[in-house]
């Protein structure tokens, strides 16, 4: 079956679905949100805790993208209330304080036998279907046009097939032309239009052209205002939005508002994506967009984010996060992560952000296509367009989407599980306004990562870091179970996972088992940190390098290089405390030149008195020479110093100095 006659027919069905709900409730489809007007229906939670976010504006926009909803429920996806009740999933959105819906409209994201491309078969055709619903339930759509057949982001700006081979002004013509017809077909099917977007994370490119190209901002700015013109004459009252990514790179953002202002673009809002594993910290993120709303006097806001509530696959198709991942950032891989991160992002958008309006999360509502097996998803995904791309991808993106496409990699990023039942998190939308301060309590248990010696014990942690509900750290008790200490002391170098339980969770330990080298900073990666050299004489050069073809380990290292004879004299010395009582040896690692006379030993002391020492000398380029000792004897309370002495009489002495350490002996 032609899949986009599928989609025609779905839009059909949900059509007549959203009319039912109109004949039921006429009076309350006409309203700004239903949900804010419907007393008694408040969302309460036993389990999430919300910290509320103060002064949020009634109309915060609070949306969702939710573009892949009519390929999945065409493949069989069902949703269901928080109750486990079937609803329109639009309805479920709304009724948890979502006011706005996102879609993303690729022109022709079709091969020529009408295959979809996947990823929704986002035509303008679905965002009718989608806008109608979100109509329906009382919520504005913002429209997010790529100008591409399929995925435009930062990597990727390609234009549509039927706009190749033009110039830029028939580009624009035809830009202007396609916005126009497709917001007409949104406004006669009655939709709430309320933002519209031109173009998807326009990095310095935009349908085809790039900025690095001669006169390529022109362009792209050309072709901004082409679509911004066409908002104006088909939805007068509808926001015009630009979007970018990686506002991390400040100065990227302070060039796209330089760029847009000097083309005399007409929008009224700069929006960026924020995915926090990407996209720098919250702090950096308000500054950016602040920015930009001061200088330019614009609205700003967050028009994708996205957090995993679970490091777990659902489709059978890896995720861009997760697995393997644990805590990452500052929010776990939980419900309440998720929930603490949309509640953390909707806070610095509203009340840390000049003219913040609104945060989208992306992709909410993308879960498994529903399939037991992968084979049966990639029959799903291939026929329905619920995967990230289909195979017939390859008609338009041969060397991406044409190669890796299959399902989703954010199912594990959704406000729904896998049976499309609402996660907990969802609430977040509405509990926002009002917080739920619910007891504290741990929420997640971080990895402990534990380095041992392997002549020493085998001690493993009494507590762990526990992630509270309102994402505060706290040591709780551990109980770590089956732990073969025996085994870890006497299998050599190794590394050991080690299970255990805290707070009615699991914990993991990871342990590696080394020859500890008890020196911190030992190949000089940190810079200075734990090291004091003093020159002896004065001569020209001594600091620590980055270069890694003169490093042993890492890409630092120790220099010296001193221009005039007899000038070279210096010492690198560490101070050691703490030690376990026994025995230690020492060494560190030395290359260089033109040393003429050397004197250069390794040395030990304890409590300040050089207790042993090991010579060793500098010879060419590349020739690492290591100074040893064996065997000194650490008591109780001790200060050991480890140190490097150095002197060279020759005129251009130079010299590298890498690798020291500090293990304990041999017994
Ligand atoms: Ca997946």
């Amino acid at each position: 079956m032609n899949t986009k006659k599928t989609i025609q027919i779905l839009a059909g069905l949900l059509a007549a679905l959203s009319l039912a709900a109109c004949a039921a409730n006429p009076e309350e489809t006409v309203g700004e949100s239903l949900y804010s007007d419907a007393p008694g229906n408040a969302v309460t939670s036993d389990t999430l805790y919300v910290q509320k976010v103060e002064n949020l504006p009634e109309d915060f926009i609070l949306g969702m993208d939710a573009s892949c909803v009519p390929a999945l429920e065409a493949g069989g996806v069902r949703y269901y209330d928080h109750d486990g009740n079937h609803k329109n999933v639009y309805e479920i959105l709304s009724d948890n304080g979502i006011n706005y819906i996102r879609v993303r409209v690729w022109n022709d994201p079709f091969d020529a036998n009408g295959n979809g491309y996947g990823g929704g078969n986002c035509d303008i055709e679905n965002a009718v279907t989608i806008g109608k619903a979100a109509t329906a339930f009382g919520m504005k759509l913002l429209v997010d046009f790529h100008y591409s057949d399929f995925w435009a982001d930062p990597g990727k700006q390609r234009a549509p097939k039927a706009w190749q081979g033009m110039d830029i002004d028939q580009k624009s013509e035809a830009l202007y032309q396609y916005t126009k017809e497709s917001l007409q077909k949104l406004v006669d099917a009655g939709v709430d239009v309320g933002m519209v977007q031109i173009g998807n994370e326009t990095n310095g490119a935009l349908c085809g052209e790039t900025s690095s190209a001669l006169g390529g901002w022109k362009k792209i700015m050309q072709l901004i205002s082409a679509g911004s013109k066409a908002v104006r004459e088909v939805c007068p009252q509808a926001l015009v939005a630009v979007h970018f990514a990686n506002p991390e790179k400040a100065d990227s953002y302070v060039s796209y508002g330089k760029n847009l202002a000097y083309y005399q673009v007409d929008y009224d809002v700069f929006a960026s994506s924020y995915y926090p594993f990407w996209h720098g910290t919250l702090e950096n993120l308000s500054q950016v967009l602040s920015n930009i709303a001061t200088t330019y006097n614009k609205k700003v806001m967050v028009a994708e984010t996205s957090y995993a509530y679970t490091a777990a696959d659902s489709d059978f198709h890896g995720n861009t996060i997760g697995e393997g991942g644990g805590i990452v950032k500052d929010y776990p891989f939980t419900i309440q992560g998720q929930a603490n991160l949309v509640r953390d992002v909707i806070d610095t958008v509203a009340n840390k952000t000049t003219n913040g309006i609104g945060v989208f999360y992306w992709e909410g509502t993308w879960i498994a296509a529903g399939g037991k097996s992968y084979e049966e998803n990639a029959a799903l995904w291939e026929r329905h367009g619920s995967g990230w791309a289909a195979s017939y991808a390859a008609d338009y993106d041969p060397d991406d989407a044409g190669k890796w496409y299959g399902g989703c990699a954010v199912d594990n990023q959704a406000f729904f599980d896998p049976q499309g039942k609402a996660l907990e998190s969802l609430k977040v939308f509405s509990l926002v306004r009002t917080g739920n301060a619910i007891e504290n309590k741990p929420d997640a248990i971080e990895d402990t990562n534990l380095i041992l010696d392997l002549k020493g014990e085998i001690l493993l942690p009494e507590t762990v870091n526990a992630v509270m509900l309102d994402n505060s750290k706290e040591e709780i008790p551990v109980q770590w179970h089956d732990v073969d200490a025996e085994a870890m002391k006497n299998g050599g170098v190794a590394k050991y996972t080690v299970k255990g339980t805290a707070g009615g969770m699991e914990a993991v330990c990871y342990v590696s088992m080394v020859n500890y080298n008890y020196l911190q900073n030992w190949s000089f990666e940190e810079g200075e940190t734990g090291w004091t050299a003093t020159a002896l004489k004065s001569f020209d050069e001594l600091y620590v390098e980055d270069k890694v073809t003169d490093s042993v380990t890492g890409t630092k290292h120790y220099h010296f290089w001193g221009a005039a004879a007899n000038a070279v004299e210096f010492t690198l010395e560490q101070d050691v405390a703490d030690l376990r009582p026994g025995k230690y040896d020492y060494s560190i690692s030395i290359m260089g030149g033109d040393g003429g006379e050397t004197e250069i030993y390794a040395y030990v002391k304890i409590n300040g008195q050089i207790v042993a020492r090991g010579d060793t000398t500098i010879t060419v380029y590349n020739q690492w020479h290591t100074a040893a000792i064996q065997g000194v004897e650490y008591a109780e309370g001790d200060t050991l110093t480890v140190g490097l002495y150095v002197r060279c009489d020759g005129a251009n002495a130079w010299g590298k100095i890498d690798d020291a350490m500090l293990n304990a002996a041999e017994e």
